[in-house]
């Protein structure tokens, strides 16, 4: 028989068993539908054999324990925004595809918490918690596609991170489908619980490799009453980022503090009329307050009195919701906007210690010069030190040839400053062949181990975090 024919039996036969364990309309096997997840944000493509679409846990875990049974690697996926390829079906086998599991189980505002299927959308349970007047912090970019479960799968982080850290911060408890079909709870519902070792906390950012989330608890924070935007002009990134300092450095947390290079400024110029960039800004913050009224105001103008301190040319605050969404989407745009630059992009999510930023931004300016074909732009996240380096380049094997040697060179100076190669994004397949610049030999060999102990035939989403 050929390999395609091979192929059609295996999805043939899966799509027989799975249909008679979960029902036939929880399973695509049509090419046209498995096209549609064999690919994710790190546009990367391998075709699935079947996907399910579980509608329980014990759906989850009638699934696994057959892929466990026949050794079929199992994939779970949220809203495949994920950018290292974490949902990719790299080997073939199941998709899990969990966003159909999007169900709110419950908000209780008396204790804080709110429990959610893990398809549910981010922006979706930020948005029902704030019915209560309450609040679901961590912030990505990609809130308004990406899911709860991805989210803690990749302990994804977002421009709140500096004063309400990450996904991780907010994550109470855990129902997880281990790779064998067996249902555990991890945490309490509580606010503290320091019983045995901290299970939570190992499966938050293990990016479905070694169990399937079915049920999340979070926890919640009061909605804060007011929030202040200021978009600071510079002349200097250095200005910007020993502002960013000065800021923090004087007790000031706010809520967000962007930074923004040159190049991605270039890039977003003229995206909105309303705000003019005059051609000797070369660096920006945007600025988040929030918290009650009154101390917002305080904060914010002691926050422009710092930085004019610091030689900002110029501070804009916005005056009403509206023009503070003008803001954000100057910086939401950027990234699309990098395409101006070039057709092509590796976009890293480095994190440094605060202290070494301005270290780290000079060293990817030196190692720029050994590579001026390639064209680079950096903005983020700079209260936390995490900084999205974008590597543009054009067609060509070359070019791209180009463009990762010069991501190996910066990832290696990021770990010798300190730094860590992944603040947000997660490990995936793409960075993989990177984590031993970060990780040494011991501490891999027990990350190993804990993956050989919980799923020793290697099928929750092989060939991701380790080659
Ligand atoms: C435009 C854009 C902006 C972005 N901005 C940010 C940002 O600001 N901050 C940030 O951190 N990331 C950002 N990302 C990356 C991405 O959105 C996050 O990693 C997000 O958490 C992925 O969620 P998802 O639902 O799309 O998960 P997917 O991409 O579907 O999956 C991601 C990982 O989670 C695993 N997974 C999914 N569901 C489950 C489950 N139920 N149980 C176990 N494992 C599971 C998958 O196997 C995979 O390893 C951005 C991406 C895009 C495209």
């Amino acid at each position: 028989m050929n390999t395609t024919a091979n192929k059609k039996s295996k999805t043939d036969g899966l799509t027989q068993e799975l249909s008679r364990l979960i029902g036939k309309e929880n399973v695509l096997h049509i090419l046209e539908d498995r096209i549609c997840y064999s690919y994710d944000g790190s546009k990367q493509k391998y075709l699935p054999d079947v996907v399910v679409r579980p509608q329980s846990t014990q759906h989850v875990s009638t699934i696994l324990q057959f892929a466990h049974e026949h050794e079929i690697p199992a994939y779970p996926r949220g809203a495949g925004s994920g950018l290292t390829g974490g949902a990719v079906p790299l080997r073939g086998g199941i998709v899990l595809d969990f966003t159909q599991m999007n169900r709110i189980v419950e908000i209780i505002p008396e204790d804080l918490t709110a429990t959610v299927e893990p398809g549910v959308v981010t922006q979706t349970l930020q948005s029902e918690v704030a019915k209560h007047k309450l609040f679901y912090p961590p912030d990505p970019a990609s809130a308004p596609f990406s899911t709860i479960g991805g989210n803690v799968a990749e302990c994804s982080g977002g421009i709140t991170g500096l004063k309400y850290g990450v996904t991780r911060d907010y994550i109470l408890s855990l129902e997880v489908v281990l790779a064998d079909g067996s249902i555990i709870h991890t945490g309490r519902k509580t606010l503290k619980s320091v019983t045995g070792y901290d299970l939570t906390r190992l499966f938050v950012g293990s990016e479905g490799t070694l169990g399937v989330f079915t049920q999340i608890t979070v926890k919640l924070l009061p909605l804060p009453e007011k929030i202040e935007t200021l978009l600071v002009f510079f002349a200097t990134p250095q200005d910007a980022v020993k502002s960013a300092s000065q800021i923090i450095f004087n007790n000031l947390l706010p809520r967000a503090l962007e930074f923004i290079d040159k190049s991605s400024i270039t890039c977003i110029k003229g995206y909105n009329q309303e705000i003019q960039i005059p051609a000797e800004v070369n660096a920006l913050l945007l600025i988040d307050i929030d918290g009650r009224e009154s101390s917002v105001k305080t904060e914010a103008s002691l926050i422009e009195k710092i930085v004019l301190e610091n030689r900002a040319l110029k501070v804009i605050p916005a005056k009403s919701h509206k023009e503070r969404d003008a803001l954000w989407e100057v910086r939401r745009a950027i990234s699309p906007a990098l395409y101006n630059i070039a057709p092509y992009k590796i976009n890293e999510d480095i994190c440094v210690p605060r202290s070494r930023i301005l270290e780290i931004l000079d060293r990817i300016a030196d190692i720029h010069k050994r590579y001026p074909s390639l064209k680079v732009a950096s903005f983020g996240h700079i209260g936390d030190g995490n900084i999205h380096v974008n590597v543009m380049y054009d067609k060509g094997e070359q070019q791209k040839a180009l463009a990762e040697k010069m991501i190996e060179e910066i990832l290696r100076n990021t770990v010798e400053v300190g730094g860590t190669i992944s603040g947000e994004h997660g490990i995936g397949n793409v960075k993989s062949a990177f984590l031993s610049l970060e990780i040494p030999p011991g501490e891999l060999k027990i990350m190993k181990d804990i993956k050989q102990l919980l799923d020793p035939k290697g099928i929750l989403n092989p060939g991701k975090m380790f080659r």
